[in-house]
This record gives structure tokens, C-alpha cells and sequence, in this order.
């Protein structure tokens, strides 16, 4: 396959904003092994609430994520459905 710049196509759709590259940087995250998240509690430590694994789609979830943590801290659980991104999912 033909490796695409990004350079190239910014010359071909935006010639106006073909400049030089001022910066780059890798960015990296985390993939859980089935790359759903992963909210819960952990349960020798009740007290300790894990938010991970967020495989690349974690930002546009933030707000209700912010929310089920707090719930998960502060109630011990939450009223959203959250089996799906518990830990023992993957014992
Ligand atoms: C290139 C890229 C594109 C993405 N695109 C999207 C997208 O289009 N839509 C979407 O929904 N999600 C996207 N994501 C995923 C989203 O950014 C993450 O899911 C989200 O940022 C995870 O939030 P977080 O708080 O768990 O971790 P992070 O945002 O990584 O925050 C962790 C913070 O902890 C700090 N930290 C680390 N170690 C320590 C330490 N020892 N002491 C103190 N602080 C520490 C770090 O500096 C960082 O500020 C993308 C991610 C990347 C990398």
C-alpha cells in the first residue's frame, strides 16, 4: 500500500496551510485486551475506583464517565449500566 503524507494531502485540500512542520508528537493510549473501558471498584479495596482502558475513545465519554466514578467513590455504585466494563470481565 502506498504511504500517504499528511503533508501531501494538506498541499493537494489546503494549499494555503502547506507550511512547515512546527512540532510532532506521538501520542499513545491504552487498549484494553477487548477495548471497552474498564469503571469498577476493585474489590479486595472498595475504596480504590479504577477508570482505564479507554482504547482511544474515552475523551468523547468524559462527562459520564466523571460521573460514574464519583457515584462509584462516593455510593459504592452506580445507576448506570456497568457490568460491561467490570474488571472480573476478564478473570
Ligand atoms: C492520538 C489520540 C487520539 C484520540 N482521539 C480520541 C477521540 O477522537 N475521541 C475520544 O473519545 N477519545 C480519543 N482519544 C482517547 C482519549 O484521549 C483518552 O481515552 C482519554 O484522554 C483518557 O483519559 P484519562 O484521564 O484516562 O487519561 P489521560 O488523558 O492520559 O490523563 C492521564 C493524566 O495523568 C498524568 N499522569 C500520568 N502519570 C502520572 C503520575 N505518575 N503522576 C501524576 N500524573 C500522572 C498524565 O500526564 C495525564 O495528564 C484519543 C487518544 C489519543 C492518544
Amino acid at each position: 500500500m502506498d504511504k500517504i503524507l499528511l503533508s501531501d494531502a494538506t498541499e493537494k485540500y489546503f494549499p494555503n496551510a502547506a507550511g512547515p512542520t512546527m512540532r510532532l508528537a506521538t501520542c499513545m493510549f491504552t487498549n484494553s485486551p477487548d477495548e471497552h473501558f474498564i469503571l469498577d471498584s476493585l474489590s479486595d479495596h472498595p475504596q480504590v475506583v479504577v477508570g482505564a482502558g479507554f482504547s482511544g475513545h474515552g475523551f468523547k465519554f468524559s462527562s459520564v464517565i466523571g460521573e460514574i466514578l464519583a457515584d462509584l467513590a462516593i455510593d459504592r455504585g452506580s445507576e448506570h449500566p456497568i457490568e460491561m466494563f467490570s474488571l472480573d470481565r476478564f478473570d
